[in-house]
């Protein structure tokens, strides 16, 4: 995913996005040239040299520009830190966080309008977003106990921390994991997904495995004892308890080291039962599938056998109120993630892209989206992969001719899909929602309803025929629905897919406008769709082929020497720990893509300057454009913790300052000598 930490455009979103698209066809394509224009050097910082700091060259002035457009008055005076911390919250973090802010308060408007002046078109869809929204805006404050309230661990007991009701006896973890499965929670213990099968990727299979390294990290006694203060604990017993699941969250990560010695399987469900009879799996399924007759000659996918066979030793040898506990946290920080963070209108749009992913994708696609953009967007992706075919059949790796053969027609067969949801699907969406009860007094009862419909949707993939799903687009990508988060604008790239996913909610200003320019189109959602599909060739893409069955030729690519060569040389430049490499791979791969596409290949032509911004070649703006994608602020507070925050901003930084570094055309361009920051001693490149 790109997850592209990019400068925020405050002043646009109000300027432009609230704009009807009638009015945005009657004003000249050279105003946006122009705003643009203006924006780019009011960010620019031009006392930094650019061939030692290129980030500060480009965005140095970024944070100025944001607090002037917002608070233009308060500059002026001198400011109290309480302000200055309230009024850091109000600016957006980077460009992908302005862009959802904006959307959202678009939403909102939406969502406001009261029932009487329902406007034609208005659907039930809307309708329910609107009791959703509703029911949020009464919460004071978000509670989570009162979750525990409404879902208990079985019909047999209650949860061990709220009220009178625990019965340790008739705990049983089996049937509470698989309660809450179908209430949304995944990877606490084990993990189960619905995934289209790895060796035909048009039909779908349950996989069962453990946790992902990251789920079974221990959440720590300090955020232990937050939750459980947060649903009404003493702090005696808060830190009593914390001690204990501490202990056992440990254990259960050390689980993580065993080898999967007996590889994936796939057998019947009936047959694991006998297979793995400690697990139970079947009063798990009973759990999940409680509308529906078993199938016992179903089959599923399982692996890491052994780390499920200690899961349950493990679990056994623990007291009840332990594991009941242990899982319960897990549930209520699960929870707290999908909620809002907290109770104010933003934070209810938020929450209600979180709960109601595929209505809010179909309502932005709706109401914001310029459908005449598409053959544009459509057409620069083409030209995308028109040069990274000629840039495979360069063979810079010196793979084999059937090798080539087969990259190519990855590409050639990789596709572009603009929204999660089409424009023409209003009915699909109606049909999902069809069934949903919410009411606008009931938030916590809604949120429940909601976790449940999205797995119970899922879980109905697995009996739904591959024609059925592979005729309709959103059928393509219906199974992301439960983990995909439409309260995020980024785009991805969908392995078993061989596609590139763009929210519509993405196609705004700053990233793009029908009127904008050429260089900017490659300069910023280029690269964005040059990043995603580069994803496809990365070392977790290799894994796939041109249909997305995991058959991709990995071994024969891992085999080249330039190719191995390619990789060590990022591994030197990783500062930031190897699970990045595939980020730097697609963001090296990315620039020079989108460069070459809109440059061609020959260094020596010249472009006539942009009469709006003479002062720089063609060239130079490409490089600024791209690089003040990635402007943010330097946080000072934030909710999320200093140091993450922090972090998050330096690896932004670096992203830019690493990715260019490693491009000889930037440091020609820029006239940069030898020993200067932004060259690389060794440059890398891959493909
Ligand atoms: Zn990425």
């Amino acid at each position: 995913m790109l997850r592209l930490s990019l400068a925020a455009w405050l002043l646009f979103s109000l300027a432009w996005r609230t704009t009807p698209t009638a009015c945005r066809q009657i004003r000249p394509p050279q105003s946006i040239q122009q705003m643009l224009a203006t924006q780019l050097q009011s960010y620019m910082d031009t006392r930094a040299r650019p061939c030692e700091n290129f980030y500060q060259y480009a965005c140095g002035n970024w944070q100025i520009q944001q607090e002037e457009q917002n608070f233009p008055r308060e500059r002026e005076r001198d400011r109290d830190r309480e302000r200055e911390r309230y009024q850091e919250q109000l600016l957006p973090t980077d460009i992908l966080e302005g862009i959802d802010s904006s959307l959202n308060r678009r939403l909102e408007l939406l969502l406001r309008r009261s029932n009487g002046s329902s406007i034609e078109g208005d659907s039930m869809v809307l309708e329910l977003m609107r009791l959703y929204y509703r029911s949020c805006k009464r919460l004071k404050p978000y509670n989570l106990k009162k979750y525990l309230v409404l879902l208990q661990p079985s019909n047999l007991t209650h949860w061990p921390s709220v009220g009178r009701g625990w019965r340790p006896e008739n705990f049983d973890w089996i049937t509470t994991m698989g309660r809450l499965r179908l209430h949304g929670l995944n990877g606490a213990l084990l993990r189960m997904d619905v995934l289209p099968r790895w060796d035909d990727s048009r039909s779908y299979s349950l996989y069962v495995n453990k946790p992902s390294r990251q789920e079974t990290l221990p959440m720590g006694e300090g955020a232990i004892i937050e939750l459980l203060l947060d649903i009404g604990q003493t702090k005696r017993a808060a830190n009593a308890l914390a001690r204990l699941v501490d202990d056992f969250e440990h254990k259960l990560h050390r689980l993580q080291d065993l080898d999967d010695d007996e590889g994936p399987r796939e057998m019947q469900l009936g047959y694991l039962a006998t297979y793995l009879p400690q697990l139970r799996w079947l009063s798990f399924m009973r759990q999940v599938r409680d509308d529906a007759e078993l199938d016992l000659r179903s089959t599923l996918i399982i692996e890491n056998i052994p780390y499920l066979r200690a899961l349950s030793e493990l679990v056994e040898a623990q007291t009840p109120d332990t594991v009941c506990s242990y899982i319960m946290l897990k549930w209520l920080a699960f929870l707290k993630t999908q909620g809002p963070a907290e109770i104010s209108r933003r934070e209810c749009v938020s929450s209600l892209r979180r709960a109601m992913p595929l209505a809010s994708s179909w309502l932005i696609s709706q109401r914001f989206f310029d459908p005449d953009s598409e053959p544009e967007i459509r057409a620069l992706f083409r030209r995308l992969k028109r040069r990274f075919g000629q840039t495979l059949a360069e063979n810079r790796l010196r793979l084999s001719p059937p090798l080539v053969h087969i990259l190519q027609q990855k590409i050639r067969a990789m596709r572009l899909q603009l929204g999660f949801v089409q424009l023409d699907e209003q009915e699909n969406v109606e049909q999902y929602y069809a069934h949903l009860e919410l009411s606008d007094h009931n938030f916590y009862g809604n949120q429940l309803e909601l976790l449940r419909q999205r797995v119970v949707a899922n879980y109905d993939l697995l009996s739904m025929n591959s024609t059925n799903l592979t005729n309709s687009t959103r059928g393509s990508v219906s199974y992301l629905a439960e983990s995909w988060d439409a309260s995020n604008s980024s785009p991805l790239y969908v392995r078993p897919r061989n596609l590139v996913l763009v929210p519509h909610g993405l196609l705004q200003l700053p990233v793009w406008h029908r009127n904008i320019s050429s260089l900017q189109q490659h300069a910023v959602l280029g690269f964005a769709l040059a990043h995603e599909m580069a994803h496809g060739f990365d070392m977790s893409g290799i894994d796939y082929d041109d249909l997305g069955n995991i058959m991709g030729p990995v071994e024969e690519i891992g085999a080249s020497k330039q190719f191995r060569q390619g990789l060590n040389c990022m591994q030197q430049q990783m500062a930031t720990g190897s699970k990045w490499l595939d980020e730097k791979l697609a963001d090296f791969a990315a620039l020079r893509l989108a460069y070459e596409t809109f440059f061609g290949v020959r260094a020596d032509q010249r472009e006539p300057r942009d009469p709006l911004v003479p002062q720089f070649s063609q060239r130079q703006l490409f490089f600024i454009s791209f690089a003040q994608f990635f402007c943010g602020r330097t946080p000072v507070s934030s909710l999320r913790s200093q140091s993450q925050a922090h972090l998050e901003h330096a690896a932004d930084e670096l992203r830019v300052m690493q990715t260019l570094a490693n491009f000889e055309e930037f440091s020609r361009e820029f006239g940069c000598e030898k020993k200067a920051k932004m060259q690389a001693s060794h440059r890398c490149r891959l493909w």
